[in-house]
Order: C-alpha cells, then structure tokens, then sequence
C-alpha cells in the first residue's frame, strides 16, 4: 500500500480502479497555405461547430449540475468570441500563410502564456480554459473525436483536467478524480463539488498506477494505492454510512421551501469560508446567508488586501450563481483575536471593541473590505450586513461610509451591483429599538448566539455556565418575535442566522412568528426544509 497526500477538493469517499486518463497526443503542423482566405473561412466554420459543442456542454452541464457548473461553458463560448483571440487567429493564418491548425494552436499558447503569468490566481486558473477551447477548435479543425474514460465505473487520474473532459465523463463511470495540476479556483474543481464527486489536486501522480484499486479520502486529501485489506475495510463502512446519510437527506434535495399554508421560506448556509461552499452546494441551500468574512483575516498574518477579499467575495457570489449571499463585515475581537490589529487587552472582551466598533474607529480596514464587497457584487447577488450594531446612529454611519465608497468607485469607473444592507441583530438594544432601525436597512438577521449571551448575561465561551444557559429562554424567543414584528411594519424580511435557526424543535415556533429567512449550518439545510415542509400552522 502507498499512501499519497493530495488537496481535497470535495469531501467524499472513493473506492475503485484506477483509469489513466492520457489526452490523445496530436501533433501540430506548420503547413504553407496558398489561399489564406479559404484557410479562414476553415477556421470560422470549425469555430461555429466549437460554439455548438459548447452549447451542447451547457445544456448537458446544466441538467447535471446546474447553472453554476454549466455557466463555464457560455464563458468559453465568449471566450471564443473574443476579437483579440479571433483577430490574432486570422492574422497568423494572413500574414504568414500557414493553416488554421497551427494558428489556433499558437494562438492558445500565447494567450495561456499571457494568463498564466498575471498576478491574479483568478486568470491564472483561465490559462486552462483557453487551452481548452483551442483545443477543442484544433479537434474540430483535424477532425479528432474527444478522450474516452474506461468503461468500468473508476478514478480518473490525470495530469490535469479542463472543465469540458470532467462534464463530458458519463457520471456513472467517474467515482473520483485525482489530478497533478489544477487548482481549487479552477472550473474543473467547483465542477467536481457540484457534481459531488470526490476529487484531489495536486497529487504526484504515476501513469503505472492504471488498472491499480485506490481509495480517495476527499475529507482528508489521502490518496491510497493498492490499499490493505483492512484500510480497504474501513472505507469501505465509512462510505456505506455517508451515502445511507446522503439518500435519506437528498429526498428533500430540489424540494422548495414552503409551508403546507403556502409560505415560502427563504434557507440559506452559514459558511466561514470560500472551503465550506462545497457543503453549502451539496446540502441545496437556497443563499449564503451568514458568510462570515473575519476567516480571510484570521487566516491572515496581515491585513487582507482589497484584491484578496475581493477574489474571495466573488468566487462565492459566481459559485452561487445569482443565489443570494449575504457577507457579514469583519467581526473581530471577543473570542476572535488577530494579532495583527493590535488591540489592546480588554477586561471584558465579549463587551468590548469589536466588530462594528472597530470598522467605525478604523474606517480604512472598513472601506477596504466594502471595496472589495462592491466589486465582487458585479458577479452576483451580494448582500451586506453589519454585526452588533445598537443604534441608529451606527447604521447612518454606515451608510455614510457606504455612500463615500461607491462614489470612489463611481469615480473610478468601476462598476457593482445592487447590494442590499441588513444589520444583524444580536444585542437587546438593537431588539428593542427595531421598530426604528428598520427604517434604516433592507433586512434583519438574528444572530442568536451573541443575543443570547447578552439578554441572559451568561458568557457564551464559558463551559461553567453550560447549565443556566438556556437557548430556549423565553426572553429571546419574545425578541426574536418583537424583531419580526417590526421588521414587517417597516416591510422588510428578517431572518435568524445564530445557531437556533436550525434547532429544529423551535422551526414550528418560528413559522407561527412569520420568519421569513433561516441561515443554518450547511448540514442542516434538509432536516430544517423537512420541518419548514411539514408546518401546516399559521405563519404571521
Ligand atoms: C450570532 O451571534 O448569532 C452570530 C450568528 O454570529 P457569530 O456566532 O459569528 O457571533
Ligand atoms: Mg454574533
């Protein structure tokens, strides 16, 4: 047994033969061409019939994978649209008079070339998909079908994969695939999470593994070869059990989230980080709801730049492909501490200079990070929502701050969506004063947890005080009913995004109170959707 360490990309497991994937080796010529004209005339028709695989690879992609994994296909269609890339095609064919083949090829390569050395991981990862449309125009052009996976259901293993070779795998032959190159932004891994199959990057892989029984541990990135009989055992269980898990949720998979009276609810996921996204998409949450942004800061030895949040922001916005995803602003201090703030140390962390405190007294860190919210909301439906707000003042300021950064951008040219403000409410102040900061914003989200705390005066990280704290303490759940009351005289939508949102005990409760929204852990989307399915009661 080998036993190879990889990056996970989708957690799962996976248990079969290996499949080498070889790419059919063609050879370019450089062949003299007499008449240029009819050479790109050649190469507009077996450009047209790429546009028409691709259109082929969209509607395929999206009946298996949705929108968001189909979506990379109309890129590459653009892609081939694109005048640089055309212009540079014909000019090679014209001005050196060689055939079409070479001038395809040459072009890809140069602008691979180009993509892959930009300072942008985000072009980087496009370097491929240029390969891959020249490649497909090359196979057009020499009349070369597309590469074949074994017949038997295995893992494919492969040097790397472009989007259009892992959509066009039949899904029943492809229990996993494991690559040496590609990287977790590139289509072919946000491909493999939506389509829910366990896949590894970064692998040191071996054309003599074919034909060898392997195991993919997608939760911890291990790759074994000709595992032993007992290791073989033990994924064998471990698999059996996350596939019973997995048929018995995904009955709710696809379900629309509505009462038996008739009232749609709006279930979204908590996700702390772009790597929690998989989960968001395979438990069919309907919106991010609660994206907490501090992640990219605490991962951070230094202040994330613009661009770094910026990539993170839209790389959620165009996975979730025009879903609702709402990023909460920077909620540092308490419990999560960064060195690189250099705050002071506090009596009473928890009561202290914390998350909207610190973006108000260090409005750079603030506009920064809305900056980057703004940009990423060009790619998506990104929403914005502000922690531990207590007053109205708070929020006009804001908002203020807001207005300054889109007149920046304004100014800049640089352009951004609709993005939508809520505030979470989360300290009884803000509960109480509802009515009045629903005048302000576009929407509420309970965070339950920090309420909690402050309502009942019980220190959320202290185990000692486990047997007074009482999630179900009548107070918060009268807030949490105040807080939708007022939410909807003002004619805005309030949701829950602390913990108690998928406390599937209180869901009834929550649907009497006229909730609109619950943002709960991935994991949860489908017991609560259950529960939401089954209320037949009143909703207010
Ligand atoms: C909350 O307080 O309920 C909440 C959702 O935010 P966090 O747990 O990140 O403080
Ligand atoms: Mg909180």
């Amino acid at each position: 047994m080998e036993v190879f360490q990889g990056k996970a990309i989708f957690g799962g497991i996976a248990i079969g033969p290996i499949s080498f994937f070889a790419k059919e080796e063609k050879q370019v010529k450089r062949v003299k061409i007499e008449d240029t004209q009819a050479e790109v005339e050649r190469y507009e028709a077996a450009k047209e019939t790429a546009m028409e695989e691709l259109g082929g690879l969209y509607e395929k992609a999206l009946k298996e994978v949705g929108e968001s994994g189909a979506q990379i296909f109309e890129v590459h269609q653009m892609m081939l649209e694109d005048d640089d890339y055309n212009d540079s095609v014909k000019n090679i064919i014209v001005s050196q008079s060689v055939n079409a083949e070479y001038a395809v090829a040459t072009t890809g390569d140069n602008f691979s070339t180009m993509f892959a050395g930009m300072d942008d991981e985000y072009f980087q990862a496009r370097a491929v998909d240029i390969k891959d449309i020249s490649e497909r125009v090359i196979n057009v052009l020499m009349g070369i079908g597309h590469a074949k996976i074994s017949d038997e259901p295995s893992i494919i293993v492969a040097e790397d994969l472009a989007p259009s070779e892992t959509v066009q795998m039949d899904k029943s032959k492809l229990l996993g695939f494991v690559t040496r190159l590609g990287s977790s932004n590139s289509h072919t891994a946000i491909l493999a999470r939506t389509m829910n199959i366990p896949a590894l990057i970064q692998v040191d892989i071996k054309e003599e593994w074919n034909g060898k029984m392997a195991v993919i541990d997608g939760f911890s990135g291990e790759f074994y070869i000709e595992p032993e009989p007992e290791v073989l055992e033990e994924y064998r269980v471990k698999k059996a059990e996350q596939e019973e898990r997995r048929r018995l949720l995904a009955e709710q998979r696809g379900k629309a989230t509505v009462t038996k009276s008739g009232k749609a609810i709006k279930l979204f996921a908590n996700i702390g980080s772009v790597s929690d996204l998989p989960s968001a998409l395979e438990n069919d949450a309907g919106g991010i709801g609660l994206f907490r942004s501090e992640f990219l800061y605490l991962e951070s030895d230094t202040y994330p730049t613009e661009e770094e949040q910026f990539k993170a922001y839209r790389m959620v916005a165009e996975t979730m492909a025009g879903k609702k995803v709402i990023i909460r602003t920077l909620d540092i201090g308490a419990d999560k501490q960064v060195g690189y703030f250099n705050l002071d140390k506090e009596e009473n962390p928890a009561m202290g200079l914390r998350a909207i405190r610190i973006c108000l007294t260090r409005p750079e860190i603030f506009k920064t990070q809305l900056r980057a919210i703004l940009r990423a909301s060009a790619f998506g439906n990104i929403a914005v929502m502000y922690p531990m707000i207590i007053s109205v003042e708070e929020v006009r300021k804001i908002k203020a701050i807001m207005e300054e950064v889109k007149k920046e951008l304004d100014e800049a040219g640089i352009s951004y969506g609709e993005v939508e403000q809520g505030i979470m409410i989360e300290t009884p102040a803000s509960v109480i004063i509802s009515d009045l900061l629903a005048q302000e914003v576009d929407f509420f989200s309970i965070g339950t947890n920090d309420l909690t705390q402050y309502t009942l005066a019980i220190d959320r990280q202290n185990a000692k005080l486990d047997e007074f704290y009482n999630s179900h303490h009548e107070a918060v759940l009268r807030m949490i009913e105040m807080v939708v009351d007022n939410a909807h005289k003002a004619g805005i939508w309030a949701g829950i995004c602390g913990e108690l949102g998928a406390d599937v005990t209180l869901t009834e409760r929550f649907m009497a109170m006229g909730i609109d929204e619950l943002s709960v852990s991935p994991t949860f989307v489908y017991p609560v959707r259950q529960k939401i399915r089954e209320y037949d009661g009143e909703t207010k």
